[in-house]
């Protein structure tokens, strides 16, 4: 597969980089990401992975655009609000890069849907915005064997980690055990500043493109902590948990399981969650 003019000249770029060149886009053009959450994260690192010529990208979102979404949430324009964010993410994506192939998902992941959603992509970009997603993503992408970069991020700050399966830790690993619910404050109640999200969610874009090229040193076991008051990044080393309960020595886990703690405090979506635990 050779690529065309136009592929040429829109990738031109990246592939003057040594460490992309032609062989690195056809890589990056037959790869697959599956972005959960098409929120503050998922947007910045969606129009990224489809800028950057990703082959085929899946934006799940059960929820619709909310105006108090739209000063982070940067897929969504105005006049979406009301409508699917997965719906509106694929047309801004495809509007973006029309070679991009685009799957709208608007569903949440459950226990039961997980793993076939999952298994049909090479990565898993993980910017939920609640626990039990985050586990549920993190458990299924060890159980699949499939690379999972995670994110998350709360007012000025947050976080990034890069999972490959049985190298490094996994999510469970530093975080056995999800908050009591309450303990970690939402978004909605702790507030989140737009383009602190649009940091992390870069980072994680970044970090997905890297293990499709398999190129420079990804955050593995190395957890990434943005202090964005102070514009300070820091490292703090995590390790694989031998007890972990998916990716451990003897695992508990089998397979993708319902986290029972409530979102983020959030009622509306704990209400809802804990709806869709129910059918
Ligand atoms: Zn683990």
């Amino acid at each position: 597969m050779s690529l065309s003019k136009a592929q040429i000249a829109r990738y031109s770029r990246q592939l003057v980089l040594p460490e992309v060149g032609v062989a690195g886009q056809q890589r990056l053009l037959a790869s697959s990401v599956l972005v959960v959450g098409a929120g503050g994260l998922g947007s910045p690192a969606a129009l990224y992975l489809a800028a950057a010529g990703v082959g085929r990208l899946g934006v799940l979102d059960s929820d619709t655009v909310a105006l108090s979404n739209l000063h982070r949430q940067i897929l969504h324009v105005t006049a979406d609000v009301g409508r699917p964010k997965a719906q509106s993410a694929q047309e801004r994506l495809r509007a973006l890069n029309p070679e991009t192939a685009i799957t709208a998902i608007h569903e949440r992941l459950t226990a039961v849907n997980a793993r076939e959603l999952i298994q049909g992509y090479d990565l898993v970009l993980d910017g939920s915005d609640n626990f039990p997603t985050r586990y549920l993503v993190n458990d299924t992408c060890m159980l699949l064997g499939k690379p999972l970069v995670h994110g998350g991020v709360v007012q000025f700050g947050g976080q990034a980690l890069t999972v490959l399966p049985r190298r490094g830790a996994c999510f469970r690993c530093v975080f056995p055990e999800p908050p009591k619910a309450g303990a970690i404050p939402s978004c909605q109640e702790a507030g989140v500043v737009g383009a602190a999200a649009g940091v992390l969610g870069s980072l994680m874009a970044h970090e997905a493109l890297k293990v499709l090229l398999g190129v420079g040193e990804p955050l593995i076991g190395r957890l990434v902590v943005f202090d964005g008051k102070a514009s300070r990044f820091r490292e703090v080393p995590v390790r694989r948990d031998p007890a972990c309960a998916v990716c451990g020595e003897a695992p508990t886990i089998h397979e993708p399981v319902a986290v029972d703690e409530p979102v983020c405090g959030e009622p509306a979506k704990e209400a809802a969650w804990h709806a869709s635990k129910s059918h």
